[in-house]
């Protein structure tokens, strides 16, 4: 079944551990005000949509294979939303697996758990879970999607052995406030999570919503968040809560 991707990278460092293939899939539940890859998104004029088998899929990502060996890296599937993609994955994944490729998706939490558990979990070593609000009501507002689903199935996950690794956007005023941090912090401290990444914020995703036509939200600043301001968020996440930072 062919995968709708719209960008691959190869040789990253920014999406997991060690040196990494990262395959962007199109498509997303999700339409966060803050989106960096809004050519995701299905209405997006932005996309450059190409269509993979996933045998070339396998091929592309196998061509780096001894740089994942020695970095301890591997394939992460990110988006967009990888896991709306569970059926299509499924063989690739199992085949990576056996190649001795470790395997990680980059999601936005909102996929079916059951399909994942089933399909792709065997085979899976990391998730890169995003965790953004946890008031819902909020989080409705700036994701299209209430978070329900997000924390049942992070509940769900925690229980299981893949690795997972929280990655939260700071976005000013809406996802990096002292309030929200401290949330999520508490959250994941429920659960026995301890590895985070913040991910600092980008303005440059004022200027894509535009070349789409799209009118950016008002709360969007049009700076970068301050190194003092990013500091900030952290000493929440490690002092305050002696989580430990990935990055
Ligand atoms: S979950 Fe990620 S890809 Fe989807 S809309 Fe939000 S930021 Fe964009």
């Amino acid at each position: 079944m062919p995968l709708p991707v719209f960008d691959v990278v190869r040789g990253s460092f920014l999406d997991g551990e060690g040196i990494r293939t990262v395959i962007f899939l199109q498509g997303c539940p999700l339409k966060c005000l803050w989106c960096h890859n809004p050519e995701s998104q299905s209405s997006s004029p932005l996309r450059k949509i190409r269509y993979y088998t996933t045998d070339e899929l396998h091929e592309l990502i196998l061509r780096d294979k001894s740089y994942y060996q020695v970095s301890n890296g591997g394939v992460t599937f990110s988006g967009g939303e990888p896991l709306l993609h569970i059926q299509a994955l499924k063989d690739l994944v199992k085949a990576l697996w056996e190649d001795g490729v470790s395997v990680a998706f980059d999601t936005s939490g909102y996929f079916d758990c059951e399909a994942f558990e089933r399909d792709l979990l065997p085979h899976t070593r990391d998730l890169l879970y995003d965790l953004k609000i946890m008031d819902v009501s909020a989080h409705r507002q700036a994701t299209g999607q209430n978070n329900d689903v997000i924390l049942q199935n992070l509940r769900r996950l925690a229980e299981t052995s893949v690795h997972i690794r929280i990655r939260i956007p700071l976005i000013p005023g809406i996802t990096a406030t002292n309030e929200n941090l401290r949330a999520i912090a508490q959250f994941m401290k429920s659960l026995g999570l301890r590895n985070y990444d913040l991910i600092p914020y980008n303005p440059s995703c004022i200027d894509k919503l535009k070349k789409m036509g799209l009118t950016p939200d008002s709360s969007l600043p049009e700076q970068p968040m301050s190194r003092a301001e990013e500091l900030q968020c952290k000493e929440i996440m490690d002092h305050e809560f002696s989580l430990t930072p990935c990055r």
